[in-house]
C-alpha cells in the first residue's frame, strides 16, 4: 500500500528534495496534496507530474494561473487548514518557512496525521503544546531537521541517555573576524559552505541562531533539559549529531551532508530504503573531522536563543518572531548583518513573557512584537 502524503511548501528547498526523494521511490508514495507560496510555475510543473488531488497556494488571485489543471485549488492559510484535514492523507510533511507552519501542524495533528516536521518554528513558538497534543492524538512527530533525525535515530533508551550532542558546520563566518562580519554583504552570508537551504534559515546559520533555534527544537522533540543539551562545532558536518549514555558510549549518526537522507528517514519511518544518496560514506578519504566550542562571543545569537529558551513561556516566540523580521530586513538591504542579534536582543531586554499561553496568545504575541521590530527598525535604521 502507499503512504498518503501531503506536502507543505512542495516549492523550496526541502519541499523540492522531499519530492526527489518520492521519485526515486515512487512505489511507496501517493501524493494527495501540495502547496506552494509565490512560486506558481514550479508548483504548475509538479502539478503536471505529481498529480495531487489538491494543491494550495498563498493568495487567491493566483489561482486563474492555475485553471485547466484537473486539481483542487485552495488558498491561504485556511486552504492549508482543509489540506492537512483530507481523511485519505497519513503523513503531512510540515516544509513551509516560518510562523505559518504552526496553525497546519497543529490541525494536522488533531486531524490524527503523522507529521514529518521540517519547520522549526512551530516548536520554538508552541513546542509544548505541539508535543502535548501529539501525545493526546496518538500521532508521531518525525524530525526532518538533519540534526533532530540523528538525534532521533541515535536516542535508542531515553532512560539511559545522558546528553544530546547538537553538531554545527559553523556556517559561512566561522573563520572570520568580528570587522568581517560586521560588513558582511547578502551574497557572503547566503554562501553556505555546506548546506543549500532557503534564504530565511541561511542567514539564521551564518549568526549561528539556527543552532540555537534547534536546541529549543531539540528540547520539545525528545524532552532534554537545556543544560543536556551540548553544541559543537563540526565544520565538516559529517557527524549529524550524537546521543552521550551513562555509560560513556556515544551514538553518533554519520553520512555525507545531504538533507534528502533525513527527509527520506521521515518520510519512509520505520523503514529504510535504498534511496537517491545512498552510495557509502568513504571515510578514509574524508579527511578530518574536526570539533570546537563554539565562539559565543562572536556568536552571541546562540547564546540568546538558548536562554530564550529556558525561560520558556513567549520568551521564543519573541526571540522567533524579532529573529526573523530582522533577518527580513537584513535580506532586503535595510540593516547590516550584525545588527539582527542587536535588534533582536533588544526586543527581549524589556520583553514581558506569558508563562503558559495559549495558541492564539502565542499568535497575538507573534504579530505584536512583529509590529514593534519593523518599527524599531524603520525609526532606527532608516526612517
Ligand atoms: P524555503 O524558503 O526554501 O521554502 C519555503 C516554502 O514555504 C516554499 O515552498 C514557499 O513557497 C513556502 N511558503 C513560504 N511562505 C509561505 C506562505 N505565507 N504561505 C504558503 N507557503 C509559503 O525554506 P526551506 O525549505 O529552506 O525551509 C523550510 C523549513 O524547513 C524552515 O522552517 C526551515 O527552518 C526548515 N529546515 C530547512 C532545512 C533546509 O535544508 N532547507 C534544514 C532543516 C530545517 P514559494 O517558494 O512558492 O514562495
Ligand atoms: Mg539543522
Amino acid at each position: 500500500m502507499k503512504k498518503k502524503i501531503a506536502i507543505l511548501g512542495s516549492t523550496g528547498s526541502i519541499g523540492t528534495q522531499a519530492l526527489e526523494v518520492i521519485n526515486k521511490l515512487q512505489s511507496q508514495f501517493e501524493i494527495i496534496a501540495l502547496s506552494a507560496g509565490d512560486n506558481i510555475s514550479l508548483l504548475k510543473e509538479q502539478i503536471l507530474k505529481y498529480n495531487p488531488k489538491y494543491v494550495c497556494i498563498k493568495k487567491e488571485e493566483d489561482k486563474s494561473q492555475l485553471k485547466n489543471l484537473k486539481t483542487e485549488i485552495l488558498s491561504g492559510n485556511e486552504g492549508l487548514k482543509t489540506i492537512v484535514s483530507i481523511d485519505e492523507i497519513e503523513l503531512v510533511l510540515v516544509a513551509v518557512s516560518g510562523k505559518i507552519g504552526l496553525i497546519p501542524t497543529i490541525e494536522a495533528i488533531k486531524h490524527k496525521k503523522n507529521i514529518a516536521l521540517a519547520n522549526k518554528e512551530t516548536l520554538v513558538m508552541a513546542g509544548e503544546i505541539v508535543m502535548q497534543l501529539a501525545k493526546e492524538y496518538g500521532v508521531k512527530i518525525l524530525p526532518v531537521d538533519s540534526e533532530h533525525s540523528a538525534v532521533f535515530q541515535c536516542l535508542e533508551n531515553r532512560k539511559t541517555a545522558k546528553n544530546l550532542i547538537i553538531t554545527a558546520s559553523g556556517g559561512p563566518f566561522l573563520k572570520a573576524s568580528k570587522e568581517e562580519m560586521k560588513n558582511a554583504n547578502i551574497n557572503k552570508t547566503l554562501n553556505h559552505p555546506r548546506w543549500k537551504m532557503g534564504k530565511k534559515i541561511t542567514v539564521d546559520s551564518a549568526t549561528l541562531m539556527n543552532k540555537g533555534l534547534e536546541v529549543i527544537e531539540a528540547h520539545h522533540l525528545f524532552d532534554f533539559e537545556y543544560k543536556n543539551i551540548k553544541v559543537v562545532i563540526h565544520p565538516q558536518s559529517y557527524i549529524h549529531s550524537a546521543v552521550e549514555y551513562i555509560d560513556g558510549s556515544i551514538i553518533a549518526q554519520i553520512g555525507i551532508p545531504s538533507m534528502h537522507i533525513p527527509i527520506q528517514y521521515a518520510l519512509t519511518y520505520p523503514d529504510r530504503c535504498e534511496g537517491i544518496k545512498s552510495e557509502s560514506f568513504d571515510f578514509v578519504n574524508a579527511g578530518k573531522f574536526e570539533f570546537y566550542t563554539p565562539d559565543y562571543e562572536k556568536f552571541p545569537a546562540l547564546k540568546l536563543a538558548i536562554e530564550a529558551g529556558k525561560q520558556g513561556g513567549t520568551v521564543p516566540v519573541c526571540l522567533n518572531a524579532a529573529n526573523e523580521e530582522a533577518v527580513f530586513a537584513f535580506l532586503n538591504n535595510k540593516i547590516k548583518f550584525t545588527d539582527i542579534y542587536e535588534i533582536t536582543k533588544s526586543m527581549l531586554e524589556n520583553y514581558i513573557s506569558i508563562e503558559t499561553p495559549s495558541i492564539e496568545q502565542i499568535l497575538e504575541e507573534d504579530e505584536k512584537i512583529r509590529i514593534k521590530t519593523r518599527l524599531i527598525i524603520k525609526e532606527n535604521f532608516y526612517g
